[in-house]
């Protein structure tokens, strides 16, 4: 008995080799959103980082295309995914209460870094003449599936400008990556994506037949919105990234930022180990995705609301990005 015990760990060193007896691997998901989005590539190049690393850590980082922000928050609160990547005016409800998340705040949601910044995206069919908020009247509005990050900043822009979601247009609750082939045939007349750029699905909105403009969020209204909301801010979408759409000059709207988040339940090591490899390998994290290419370090580290995981605390103090 003894020598076939033997014999079966000798033959499994040999299969798995002895750092993995030794230290089972740790597997831990992160969050992101539609694949045709930017969170699901962001998640992609986190991933990519850490992995690089997996024998020295141990751990294995895979990604998951889920729903979106208000998605992730929910499913981090119940231990189903260790990361996500959450709008940070999704992160800042979540923890505060406010929102979804009125009178059951997420206490165990932590911050680990920043990412980049995102856009609140309305795209519309050309020829609806849809130029500016109050246009959206009586259209075909896809404001977003119900656990994207859009649909909220979609409820609260309509607020602003006085416009009644369940009156005064058809909302729908689709999720982003459908919304390009939806607007292209026909069936809504704009959409909502709060989103980096450039994206895919943008993209893939305005290169069809049908000819696409953004609409644009007057001054009035976004200064209504940042003085109302901490972690609202005036924000632009660069037409240039978008060949084909109607539009000439960037058009001015409001936005938040991506945020990479985790649960007060995920260990200190693998939080440290996951931020250490991001910032250790910055210049290469960046190249990922074109959406990274005003990334620092410093504002990598503003924007965040929930306290910061201890794991990454550790880090920060270590390098001297926070005291
Ligand atoms: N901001 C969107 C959300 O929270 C996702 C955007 C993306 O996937 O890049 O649902």
């Amino acid at each position: 008995m003894k020598k076939l015990s033997l014999l079966i760990l000798t033959a499994a060193i040999v299969v798995f080799g002895a750092g993995d007896l030794l230290a089972a691997t740790q597997y831990v998901t992160i969050g992101t959103g539609g694949v045709t989005g930017v969170y699901y590539p962001t998640g992609g190049a986190i991933a990519k980082m850490v992995n690089k690393k997996r024998k020295e850590y141990n751990l294995r980082a895979t990604v998951e295309s889920t729903g979106g922000s208000v998605f992730n928050v929910n499913a981090i609160d119940a231990g189903d995914l260790e990361f996500g990547v959450i709008q940070s005016d999704r992160q800042y409800q979540a923890y505060n209460g406010t929102a979804d998340w009125e009178g059951k705040p997420v206490k165990k949601l932590r911050a680990v870094f920043s990412i980049h910044p995102e856009s609140v995206t309305i795209v519309a069919n050309a020829s609806k003449g849809i130029n500016t908020v109050a246009d959206l009247k009586g259209k075909v509005v896809n404001i977003g599936n119900p656990g994207s990050g859009q649909r909220g900043n979609a409820e609260d822009l309509l607020a602003a400008a006085g416009i009644d979601v369940n009156n005064d247009l058809k909302a729908e609750g689709m999720k982003a990556a459908e919304s390009a082939s939806m607007l292209q045939d026909g069936r809504i007349d704009v959409f909502f994506y709060t989103v980096g750029h450039p994206n895919g699905s943008v993209k893939e909105a305005v290169a069809g037949a049908t000819k696409v403009n953004f609409v644009s969020v007057p001054d009035d209204i976004v200064k209504k919105l940042t003085d109302k909301f901490p972690y609202y801010a005036a924000a632009s979408i660069p037409v240039a990234e978008y060949a084909g759409v109607t539009n000439t000059a960037d058009v001015p709207t409001f936005g938040v930022k991506a945020t990479f988040c985790t649960s007060a339940d995920v260990s200190d090591e693998v939080v440290y180990a996951i931020t250490k490899e991001v910032f250790e390998n910055f210049d290469e994290f960046k190249t990922l995705h074109p959406a990274f290419a005003h990334l620092t370090k410093e504002s990598m580290l503003a924007g965040l609301s929930a306290p910061i995981h201890p794991g990454a605390m550790k880090y920060y103090k270590e390098v001297g990005l926070m005291k």
